[in-house]
């Protein structure tokens, strides 16, 4: 993970940019994954000033996602910006810790944790396909009339244990 440390106490007043790219590796060093897959590209723009740094991230990239309509893996697009302060001095009175944090030591502030945590929250709780370009559902349509037989059969099928419990209800 030290990979992911920027060394503030190293660099100078001003902006500074930096990249990182995230494969799957990089999320796997987390209890929550996230993703199956990841080409994940960061773009961090560092201002430094005498009390604070400002992280400003953006990501962009894919990562391999499962559809939670159709059960079909595919690549999703990722865009998505977050800005964080990083307090370098003072109290801690306007530290929120989480716009608002506060450098993790005199020298260094960890990026791993806040670059994943920008990730997933460009990633929605239920992933399905972007519409097409009619506005219609983006999934593959043979696969959900498939899901959708699978489903009217189960419902058949749970129909005959139902009677059976009836019976036995009313024994
Ligand atoms: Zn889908």
């Amino acid at each position: 993970m030290s990979k992911y440390n920027l060394h503030y106490a190293g660099l100078k007043d001003g902006i500074h940019e930096f990249e990182y790219l995230l494969k799957q590796d990089f999320f796997d060093m987390f209890e929550h994954p996230l993703v199956q897959g990841a080409n994940v590209l960061i773009h961090l723009t560092v201002t430094k000033s005498a009390v604070m740094v400002v992280l400003d991230i953006k990501v962009s990239g894919t990562v391999h996602v499962e559809c939670h309509r159709c059960l079909e893996e595919f690549e999703m697009p990722l865009d998505m910006r977050k800005t964080i302060i990083v307090k370098t001095t003072g109290d801690d009175n306007e530290v929120d810790g989480d716009n608002i944090i506060r450098a993790d030591n005199a020298h260094d502030i960890h990026l791993a944790q806040h670059l994943y945590d920008v990730v997933s929250l460009s990633i929605p709780l239920k992933v399905t396909h972007p519409d097409n370009a009619s506005g219609g559902m983006g999934c593959n349509e043979e696969t959900l009339r498939t899901i959708a037989k699978y489903m009217v059969k189960n419902e058949k099928q749970d129909d005959p244990r139902w009677d059976l419990l009836k019976k036995i209800n009313n024994n």
